[in-house]
């Protein structure tokens, strides 16, 4: 039962998503493209604004942190040394029946409980498959299931005219390499030494199988990414450090409730093999627990692979010191579209009102809040536009404003609630008699008389 309450949040928050124009499914016209998607106007607002909050707080507001825009396409052989061309796969087996491809770890996870599969070779996971008489979970066919084989996930493509001389180059599935390979450009040209960090936002490509839940699992998406480098030694520290100020981020800048985030740290035979210690933040969403930022110990591994591979010396060298080394890492990596999802589910509410009527209102802070002020003259006429125009302009300077004159004032609100906008302010007859307006305030839904020439003030103290 509460599954299924869960399940029809999920379908309740996509719904509105697509009908208020924050995300709408990708090629729809043709058909679509499985799971991709478009973000609408008020979509993209809410990814630029937590990409700014996240920019700020990561690189502004930290003097060892500086930022950096690598290239989607790198040479192929930054992914021979990072091991994603050998190692970056999924395992999976196909339904003979009706075809379709699952993934041996989440099938089992599901039939078996979380945590099953840890540790788990792929040989193991074949053998439990092929013990058990399992139906595909899609058509119920029994155990008519292909073996399982590990499947690369990067996307490949070719680079250069013509097809005899192209090369095979792979779109980025994470931006971390992007970061490495510019180690030595970055500490050089901007003088930094360890401990410092190279942050970074950026689109990646995993050619996911089980590419579903919406936004929280796609093959196209936005990663914000930091890669600290610090001395051998130092990085349990600072491992501790940047879980706690990532969860800062989420509570205290983003104000997601501390009731939907928690940490689970890696058992030992789920760590990579060159991480010495790693934790997932998981949210609530609404169809479960979910992993939302990986922090990830990874020692000296990814610098001295590519040393080894490009040949280069990618040491620091410690002048005052006098020591060369290899810095290790802590990389603290984020989805931005698993963040989108995160907040919007965290502030979604179907609420009660004393009438009995029922309102669907995001409760987003106004920093991620697309709109910031919806503006409504009371009629299209009589002077009260012209008059919610000249409040416009006033304002849409500082916030981003949304003019709406179409519809009942009721009706106005209702829409902008389910935008997530922290205020609106109506126009009416008194305006043009006292130069003051109603301001309406989304969550407590109180309404207060408000000044003209306090409204700048007024909203600099909100807002
Ligand atoms: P998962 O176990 O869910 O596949 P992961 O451990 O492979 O994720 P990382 O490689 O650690 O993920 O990537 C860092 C972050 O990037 C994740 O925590 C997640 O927020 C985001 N991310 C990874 N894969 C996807 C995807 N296919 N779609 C959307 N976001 C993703």
């Amino acid at each position: 039962m509460a599954q299924e309450k869960e399940d029809s949040k999920l379908k309740d928050i996509v719904s509105l998503c697509k009908r208020r124009g924050f995300v709408f499914p990708g090629s729809e016209i043709y058909g679509g493209l499985s799971n991709s998607f478009d973000y609408g106007p008020y979509g993209v607002e809410i990814l630029n604004n937590l990409k700014k909050l996240w920019w700020e707080y990561f690189v502004h507001r930290r003097e060892d942190v500086i930022g950096l825009d690598s290239s989607i396409l790198l040479h192929p052989g930054v992914w021979e040394a990072s091991g994603h061309i050998s190692n970056f796969s999924d395992p999976l087996f196909d339904c003979k029946s009706c075809k379709v491809r699952f993934r041996v770890d989440h099938f089992l996870e599901e039939k078996k409980g979380e945590g099953f599969t840890i540790g788990k070779s792929l040989e193991e996971l074949q053998e439990v498959l092929r013990s058990e008489d399992y139906s595909c979970p899609k058509c119920g066919t029994k155990g008519s299931f292909t073996e399982a084989r590990n499947f690369n996930l990067m996307f490949k493509t070719q680079q250069g005219a013509n097809e005899g001389g192209s090369v095979d180059i792979y779109l980025r599935p994470e931006t971390a390499q992007g970061i490495f390979i510019n180690f030595k450009n970055v500490y050089s040209t901007c003088r930094r030494k360890p401990p410092f960090g190279i942050a970074q936002i950026g689109k990646s490509f995993r050619n996911e199988i089980m590419a579903r839940q919406f936004v929280f699992r796609t093959r196209e998406f936005e990663q914000m990414e930091m890669e600290f480098f610090c001395e051998q030694g130092t990085q349990k520290d600072w491992f501790e450090h940047w879980v706690n100020y990532c969860i800062e981020f989420l509570e205290v800048t983003l104000e997601i409730k501390k009731e939907s985030i928690r940490i689970r740290e890696h058992e030992k035979a789920e760590l990579s093999f060159y991480s010495d210690k790693t934790s997932d933040i998981e949210f609530k969403f609404p169809f479960g627990w979910g992993e939302l930022w990986g922090i990830a110990s990874r020692t000296d591994y990814d610098l001295n692979q590519h040393e080894k591979f490009s040949k280069q010396d990618l040491k620091y060298n410690d002048q005052v010191n006098n020591k060369k080394y290899i810095p290790y890492v802590v990389e603290p990596a984020l989805g931005l579209n698993r963040l989108f999802l995160a907040v919007i589910s965290d502030a979604y509410e179907e609420e009660k009102l004393p009438d009995g009527e029922t309102r669907v209102v995001l409760h987003l802070s106004s920093k991620i809040a697309p709109i910031k002020i919806g503006i409504f003259p009371l009629m299209k006429k009589d002077g009260l536009d012209s008059k919610a125009k000249e409040i416009q302009n006033l304002l849409r300077n500082h916030w981003y404003c949304e003019y709406d004159d179409s519809g009942a004032i009721g009706k106005r609100y209702r829409r902008q609630d389910e935008l997530g906008t922290p205020f609106c302010i109506t126009i009416d007859y008194d305006t043009l008699k006292d130069e003051s307006v109603t301001v309406r305030e989304r969550d407590s839904m109180k309404q207060e008389r408000i000044s003209i020439n306090n409204l700048k003030t007024y909203f600099i103290d909100k807002i």
